[in-house]
């Protein structure tokens, strides 16, 4: 008690913290706001209207949890992400939150549950998916009640041209009409000036305040390998940096997500697939695995990842290029949301980008719609074939200053890419398809240009006499995937074109200044040997697959050998937990806060709570638990690390003990073990 007084009397002593700030710390458990989250917060619990552009992972939640906290009323979240909403409402709960949903999910006794709840003043906020706010009796239910804000999260779905467009959202700007005193918050990771318009315009907030974070996002790792075998090198990649660790593998089609996920599982790898051929049931099984279980790989088209809001993403890997780098962003951005070190890695190769241009040349959309689709992808292979830090050319696309020319955490900046005099490479290429052209009328694809560059008599190369062709041999110099790359590169740089639907390759414009030597062509040398992230971790084999798992987890959050013990016991204890409760671990805790307990050894449940990410419902709930976990380990001998203070709180309640609430419904236990 001595301590709680001492803690009191500093407390008076400072100025008193703004509400925002004391909630922060009460129920989050977190120090200080991030970047622009202050801000946005002052401004919506002032009353304003606001709209976010927040990367993912970059703490757009709290931007309306705690005005709904500290405004009076209840918050209302319209989300489209019907199948996450129990996820985020356990989430919300487990921190003392009285947080609800209204979804076609419920029973009738659900749902009348939940709309007594809300009229009698009890949620602190309620989530609703867009289509139920349209109808009347949802409008006049929450006319009934007292709102403190809207927030409309995934904004971006009200934009047509966005693959994540939901007709629904069009109907939001009713909101301002119908409670013009209420302040709405729209937010988006989406950061085109094209979709922040549209946004402001369709939802109707003229008088909205923008907020811009920063994108940059530097615990995520960025690299772009050369694609050979991109499954094989997906497995390896695994294996060597990311064993047993939760991860995406994005890929283009439902055929390469089927037998990404099968080749993976073959290798002992815990892999399911996720994609909008799968029938609903497969589809929310798989996906409430991937939010429940340590270290399950998803392999998804697209379809998969908006709103997965799970902290412990290790790995976002693309098979695929991705149409555009708002797309990468975005789902790279999936990776990492606890701040500790994630990778981004793609493999990519010549095929990316003629699969790419042909979709766009024999897709149905009109010109204006292929000019865009062409311009995404152009700016996409610019920062695949790029030799800059790619981060610097992300933020840059943007419209943002990176904070460094070099950020030392990508791959060009990790291994300096080498240049070569591509010139007389890139002559001979574009003469072998001028010859082809011009003396055969012929026009062909890579494969067979590249043949008759390295001199292969092939069936094909017979069959049309390109053995005949003066080109024929003339590029020994250079092996098959040194010309693949070549021609890549090529293509990325305009200096050649693919054509129908076959594919082949044709001159462009500028294919005339390389022939005549008006310009060199530098070209970016392969990366021979792969650039890994912290060089190997050494061979696990012998080890279980659990110690496996603890030691990737290890691995990857940087911590020294000596607090394994203790973060392990930590995370076997946090699964039980889970697993009582029917939650997803990180909703007991995140991993970065396990590190932080193993790392710090707090001695008291006191000591406890000045860890980030433990607020008061959770010290409550898992004080002594933890402080009991510890206390059957021997604290490792190493240097002292001071436990940490205990956070100081503002509520003037020296008594950490919270009201006791009704135990919460089991939620139904899902079909995933
Ligand atoms: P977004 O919705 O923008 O993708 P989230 O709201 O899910 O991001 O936040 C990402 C992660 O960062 C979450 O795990 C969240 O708990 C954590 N976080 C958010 N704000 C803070 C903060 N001020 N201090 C510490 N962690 C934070
Ligand atoms: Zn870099």
């Amino acid at each position: 008690m001595a301590e709680v007084a001492e803690v009191m009397t500093e407390v008076t002593t400072e100025v008193a913290e703004s509400e925002a700030l004391a909630t922060l710390h009460r129920v989050f458990g977190y120090e200080t706001f991030r970047g622009e989250q202050e801000a946005v917060i002052e401004h919506v619990v002032s009353g304003g209207d606001a709209v976010v552009l927040m990367p993912t992972g970059g703490g757009k939640s709290l931007c309306y949890q705690i005005p709904a906290l500290v405004r009076p009323g209840t918050g209302v979240v319209v989300s489209p992400l019907i199948a996450l909403m129990q996820d985020q409402v356990d989430a919300l709960r487990a921190l003392g939150v009285r947080a609800g949903f209204m979804n076609s999910t419920q029973d009738f006794d659900e749902r009348r549950t939940v709309e007594a709840e809300f009229l009698a003043g009890e949620l602190d906020l309620i989530y609703l998916a867009p289509e139920r706010l349209r109808l009347e009796s949802t409008l006049d239910l929450l006319k009934r009640g007292k709102i403190s804000v809207f927030a409309i999260d995934e904004a971006h779905c009200v934009s047509q041209w966005g693959h994540d467009f939901r007709p629904d959202y069009l109907s939001l700007s009713l909101l301002g009409e119908r409670w013009p005193d209420v302040p709405r918050i729209a937010l988006t990771a989406t950061a085109t000036h094209a979709t922040h318009r549209e946004i402001t315009e369709r939802l109707g907030m003229p008088d909205a305040r923008h907020f811009v974070a920063s994108f940059d996002r530097p615990n995520i790792q960025y690299r772009i390998v050369p694609k050979a075998d991109p499954k094989k090198q997906l497995l390896a990649f695994l294996e060597e940096e990311h064993p047993g660790d939760a991860g995406i593998v994005y890929c283009l089609s439902r055929n390469s997500v089927e037998k990404t996920a099968e080749f993976l599982a073959r290798n002992g790898i815990a892999a399911v697939p996720y994609h909008a051929g799968l029938d609903a049931g497969t589809r929310a099984a798989h996906q409430a695995r991937f939010l429940r279980e340590d270290g399950l790989v998803v392999c998804a088209t697209i379809a998969f990842g908006m709103g997965i809001d799970k902290p412990d993403v290790r790995f976002v890997a693309h098979l695929d290029l991705p149409k555009s780098v708002e797309g990468y962003y975005q789902e790279t951005g999936r990776a990492g949301r606890d701040g500790l070190p994630s990778t981004a890695w793609m493999a990519y190769g010549l095929n990316d980008v003629i699969q790419q241009r042909k979709m766009i040349q024999s897709s149905e959309g009109d010109e204006a719609f292929r000019r865009r689709a062409s311009a995404h992808l152009e700016a996409m292979l610019a920062l695949c074939e790029t030799a800059r830090c790619r981060r610097a050319q992300l933020l840059a696309y943007f419209g943002q200053d990176p904070a460094a020319e070099a950020c030392g955490n990508c791959d060009t900046c990790l291994v300096p890419p080498e240049t070569w005099d591509g010139t007389v490479a890139a002559q001979k290429v574009l003469s072998t398809v001028v010859r082809l052209q011009r003396e055969r009328g012929q026009k062909f694809g890579a494969i067979q240009i590249v043949d008759i560059l390295l001199g292969r008599k092939t069936a094909k190369v017979i069959q049309f006499d390109h053995d005949q062709l003066s080109v024929f041999g003339i590029g020994e110099e250079l092996d098959e995937g040194a010309w693949r790359g070549v021609i890549r590169q090529m293509l990325a740089q305009g200096l050649l074109a693919v054509e129908g639907a076959y594919g082949t390759l044709v001159l462009t414009e500028a294919s005339g200044t390389v022939l005549r030597r008006e310009r060199e062509v530098p070209l970016r040398k392969e990366q021979p040997k792969p650039v890994t992230a912290r060089g190997s971790s050494g061979s696990s084999s012998g080890s279980g697959r659990a110690e496996r798992k603890a030691k990737a987890a290890a691995a990857a959050a940087e911590m020294p050998s000596e607090l394994l013990p203790a973060f392990e016991a930590l995370r076997a204890w946090r699964a039980g937990q889970a697993k009582e409760q029917g939650v997803p671990a990180y909703v007991i805790f995140h991993d970065a806060t396990l590190r932080e307990i193993a790392a710090l050894w707090p001695g008291s449940v006191e000591e406890l709570g000045g860890i980030s990410g433990i607020g008061e419902k959770k010290l409550v709930t898992y004080g002594e638990g933890v402080i009991g976990v510890l206390a059957s380990l021997e604290r490792p001998a190493g240097p002292a690390v001071a436990a940490p203070e205990p956070r100081r709180r503002s509520d003037g309640d020296p008594d950490l003990h919270w009201p006791e609430t009704e135990t919460e419904p089991e939620p139904e236990p899902e079909d995933w073990g």
